[in-house]
């Protein structure tokens, strides 16, 4: 089987802070994960090579520097994305509801030629918090969410214990690569 022509894809990771959102990415990519909670500083990018069926693909995974708080990335993290990852954290309600103010925030920074068939993942995460309980976000209002909004695929995942990241991401790189 031969290999194609290289991609690069850009995926950006947006969402509250303190949702995981740096957790998620450094145990993607770098397989740590830390405990410590600082907000990530200057950093860009961090990318990955994967194999997706015969293709080579370099994610470029842009995570924000500690300004979501602001609601201040400038338009160069949100320009030429290929997948939006929305994330909360399925503990705190608040993170779910300010979705649709990340979702209406990235399509008008980046402003995709056609914001209807523009790909979202959404990612659910530190549901290791709270196996087997009750979750702050019930299931149904996050499908519901997803489905009124183009079918946006949910993943759920647990950064801490490596709990279905890579099925995410590869998700994720299928996603951008089907839409690149
Ligand atoms: P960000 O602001 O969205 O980038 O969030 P961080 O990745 O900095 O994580 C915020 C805090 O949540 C840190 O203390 C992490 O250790 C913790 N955290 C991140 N992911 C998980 C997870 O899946 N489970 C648990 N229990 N804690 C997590
Ligand atoms: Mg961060």
């Amino acid at each position: 089987m031969s290999i194609r022509k290289r991609s690069l894809l850009k995926i950006i990771v947006i969402g509250d802070s303190g949702v995981g959102k740096t957790s998620l990415m450094n145990q993607y990519v770098h397989k740590k994960f830390t405990h410590q909670y600082k907000a990530t500083i200057g950093a860009d990018f961090s990318t990955k090579e994967i194999q997706i069926d015969d293709k080579l693909v370099t994610l470029q995974i842009w995570d924000t520097a500690g300004q979501e708080r602001f609601h201040s990335l400038g338009a160069a993290f949100y320009r030429g994305a290929d997948c939006c990852v929305l994330v909360f954290d399925v503990n705190l309600l608040r993170s779910f509801e300010t979705l649709q103010n990340w979702h209406a925030e990235f399509l008008k920074q980046a402003d995709p030629v056609n914001p209807e068939s523009f790909p979202f993942v959404l990612i659910g995460n530190k549901v290791d918090v709270n196996y087997g309980r009750s979750q702050a976000v019930p299931e149904m209002t996050v499908k519901d969410w997803c489905a009124s909004r183009g079918n946006i695929p949910y993943y759920e995942t647990s950064a801490k214990e490596d709990y279905n990241v890579d099925h995410a991401f590869t998700s994720i790189a299928r996603i951008a690569l089907a839409y690149e």
